[in-house]
């Protein structure tokens, strides 16, 4: 790296050799050193530009952002208690800290929210939310009693009420609905209770039809390649809460993208990089995509401009390996990425796969700029559930995806691997 004029100008791997021969020599004195330092300039240049990209990942760091963005002050960063908005905020203060231009984009979309009241007894046994029972994300307000009659051996409704209570034998996974039905239904864990005969039940449902949402934009200005962006993206929304008092705090999903995303800002606003970049958090993905949707179709900078996008949602785990979707569309630069990881051992499995519309990186990647989806594998199969904590993330792994990204991230802006 050497400065000119102002910029920053980078050498490649071509002095690599001469590195290697000189390690093998004998040991000069200092001033013999003088002669070798000058041959190998490149080499050394080089050496001292990437150490810092591939060792100074920052695992406190994601650690501290996955904690804060689970905790309560944030509600589940949803629809109630401003959580989503708050935790905007929180991210565009630390992209302010970092010392990036930030950019706040509103969008509104509709949305059906329970605030308040979540009550659901089954044969006068009161049950707990969140752990025994899900309310469908899409059910109307109730405050209703009786019998129920089984449709079959899963369904048990009251018509007459408008209640319907689903015995669900696999694990209970909840979402967020854009529209609001006029019936209620409750999703009951079966091994909680016998055969459902009667309930009680308290539901207050809000239908919102435009709920404020907004994506946050930090930039940083690269060093020498000005025209090309290199862009981290992760959704910061998730559920919120089903009632007054149980939170889906989402720290897997996603508090560990947005966490990771940041740290990388940080590392790249302390070393600055050769390309622009561009770090989006995302809101209303739960919600469908919608944030990513509505930036792609308003977009902050020319899209045509991004070399290339990485997407990083679900990325707290890691000990059975990484996924990559859009690997097949990309197959020189996802044969990289598994080549870096067998250099470094950092994931047991590198996992290809191609499309997918599961998360924010679809909706570039149909407008055509190269992306990549980024999640990991771990043996926790927490996912959209109460269960979804920052004490179940394993951190090591997310160190090993931030060396990843580093190294990954200065081949592409090398120019030298694919
Ligand atoms: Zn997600």
């Amino acid at each position: 790296m050497q400065t000119e004029n102002g910029k920053l100008v980078y050498y490649g791997f071509e002095a690599a050799t001469v590195w290697r021969e000189t390690r093998l020599a004998a040991k000069p004195g200092a001033a013999a050193w003088l002669p070798y330092f000058c041959a190998m300039r490149k080499t050394w240049l080089c050496f001292i530009w990437l150490l810092p990209q591939v060792c100074l990942a920052d695992t406190a760091y994601v650690r501290k952002m996955t904690d804060t963005l689970s905790t309560p002050v944030f509600s589940g960063r949803g629809y109630v208690g401003n959580g989503m908005g708050l935790a905007a905020q929180f991210i565009a203060q630390q992209m302010q800290t970092l010392g990036m231009d930030v950019q706040m984009q509103p969008f509104t979309y509709p949305v059906n929210r329970f605030a308040n009241g979540m009550e659901l007894s089954i044969n006068g046994r009161l049950l707990t939310p969140g752990v025994h029972y899900l309310v469908n994300p899409g059910s109307q307000s109730c405050r209703a009693s009786g019998a129920l009659t089984g449709i079959d051996s899963l369904l048990y409704v009251n018509k007459k009420q408008a209640v319907a209570i689903r015995m669900m034998p696999s694990k209970l996974t909840w979402s967020v609905a854009t529209a609001q039905n006029n019936f209620t239904e409750f999703w009951v864990k079966d091994t909680t209770i016998g055969k459902p005969e009667r309930f009680d039940a308290l539901v207050d449902a809000e239908y919102v039809p435009d709920f404020s949402a907004q994506n946050v934009q930090g930039f940083l200005r690269g060093t020498a390649q000005t025209d090309s962006l290199l862009v981290f993206t992760a959704h910061y929304d998730h559920l919120g809460m089903m009632g007054a008092n149980t939170m889906f705090a989402g720290a897997n999903d996603n508090a560990s993208g947005v966490a990771l995303m940041l740290s990388l800002a940080k590392h790249y606003a302390a070393n600055p990089p050769r390309f622009n970049m561009l770090f989006l958090a995302f809101g209303g993905e739960e919600a469908g995509l919608i944030g990513s949707k509505y930036y792609v179709e308003h977009p902050l900078v020319s899209l045509k401009k991004i070399r290339f996008l990485i997407n990083l949602d679900l990325v707290g785990n890691g000990e059975e390996g990484i996924t990559v979707v859009n690997a097949t569309e990309h197959k020189a630069a996802f044969l990289h990425l598994q080549k870096l990881n067998q250099q470094h051992g950092w994931f047991t499995a590198v996992n290809g796969r191609g499309k997918a519309a599961n998360s924010d990186h679809y909706w570039f990647s149909q407008s055509g700029v190269p992306a990549f989806f980024i999640y990991t594998l771990g043996a926790r199969k927490s996912y959209h559930d109460v269960d979804d904590v920052a004490a179940t993330l394993r951190w090591p792994e997310a160190h090993d995806l931030q060396q990843m990204l580093l190294a990954f991230a200065n081949s592409l802006m090398l120019d030298c691997c694919w």
